[in-house]
């Protein structure tokens, strides 16, 4: 069989590093396009030998002329404190982002796959979410540039599916943490754990009651792979995350008890918007793609807190 070119928007991220080492593992041509935002080079630096890898900087904004036979469209900042610094860029990112890789996969006529998010759902009044749940979104608020964005993002892959046939797959992934998050990302993991690492007060926004569920990266790469490889009339969007839901509070408490740090927890202010619970339904990635997540949270933890510990260290 001839080998894929894959092109990996955001490969230069968090998710995007560990989805290019899998596919550059099976054997596959990579293209990893990235403008570097929120990524780091040091995330794909083990890469650079491979004579199947490839990076290009550039802004998905902009239109794109390469070749590939499959796209993962990653690109986007995905922490609210870097979604909101520059929240216009954000929904371009995400919208003009979407258009320039659908036109790019329509012309020529690659598989395209969108890295969507449980934000689409909102602060949601449907729990857990499945995919048929339409979603409560705040269309004015500081958090609508990524969510609302998003969600033009899932409607331009429809749209291009019906109107032009694109063979498109809509994957709405919830929390996921892993090695290789940004000392500075912001997200509560790694927030958390490197607190906790310092000595420092963990900050818990709100009464810490809001929930999220929280999946290992490795699981989350596995089912983009396997979404990717679904039957060409199998669009999503799927969930893909952990059902295991936790309080904010109680990953905090998880997350001191593993290290064994002396760190205390501080409650700050709750951001506005902030989504009160979260987790998803996967049945449909079951049944689909026979997928389920099988790193628990501890055991996850486990894995991410010695990458923080060595970053630190440095
Ligand atoms: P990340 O910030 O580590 O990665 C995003 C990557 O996209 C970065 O390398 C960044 O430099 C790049 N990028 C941003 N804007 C760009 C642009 N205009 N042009 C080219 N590259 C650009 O975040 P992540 O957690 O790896 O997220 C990857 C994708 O998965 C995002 O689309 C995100 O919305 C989605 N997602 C992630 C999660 C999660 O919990 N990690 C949850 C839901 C959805
Ligand atoms: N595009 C791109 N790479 C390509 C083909 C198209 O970046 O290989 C961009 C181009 O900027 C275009 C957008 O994708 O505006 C949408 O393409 P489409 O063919 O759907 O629309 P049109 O070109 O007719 O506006
Ligand atoms: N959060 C927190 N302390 C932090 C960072 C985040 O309590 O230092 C909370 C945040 O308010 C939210 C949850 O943790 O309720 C998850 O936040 P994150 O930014 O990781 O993801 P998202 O809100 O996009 O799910």
């Amino acid at each position: 069989m001839k080998t894929k070119t894959i092109l990996v928007t955001g490969g230069g991220g968090f998710l995007g590093s560990h989805l290019c080492d899998r596919l550059l593992a099976r054997g596959d041509e990579v293209l990893c396009v990235d403008n570097f935002f929120t990524g780091n080079k040091a995330n794909i630096y083990h890469l650079h030998d491979n004579p199947r890898f490839e990076i290009l900087r550039h802004d998905v904004t902009f239109p794109l002329y390469v070749e590939a036979d499959e796209i993962f469209n990653l690109a986007c900042p995905a922490s609210p404190i870097h979604y909101q610094f520059d929240p216009v860029q954000t929904t371009k990112t995400s919208v003009h982002g979407a258009i320039n890789m659908l036109g790019l996969a329509k012309r020529v006529k690659a598989k395209i796959l969108q890295a969507s998010t449980s934000e689409v759902y909102g602060d949601p009044e449907v729990h857990p979410q499945v995919e048929t749940y339409w979603g409560n979104v705040n269309p004015i608020g500081p958090r609508a540039c990524y969510d609302e964005g998003k969600r033009c993002a899932e409607t331009l892959f429809f749209d291009y599916h019906r109107q032009h046939k694109l063979r498109i797959k809509v994957a709405r992934i919830f929390n996921t943490y892993g090695p290789r998050m940004a000392m500075n990302d912001g997200r509560v993991v790694s927030n958390f754990i490197i607190q906790a690492l310092r000595g420092e007060d963990i900050t818990v926004y709100g009464k810490g009651e809001q929930t999220r569920s929280f999946c290992y990266v490795d699981d989350l790469v596995e089912g983009l792979m396997r979404l990717m490889d679904t039957a060409d009339d199998f669009t999503g969007p799927m969930n893909l995350g952990n059902p295991n839901e936790f309080t904010i509070l109680e990953l905090a408490e998880t997350v001191i008890r593993l290290i064994g740090s002396k760190s205390k927890i501080v409650f700050k202010p709750l951001p506005e918007n902030d989504p009160m619970q979260r987790q998803p339904n996967i049945s449909t990635a079951k049944s689909v793609i026979g997928w389920e997540p099988k790193v628990q949270l501890e055991e996850g933890l486990g894995k991410t807190i010695p990458y923080f510990r060595k970053l630190l260290n440095q």
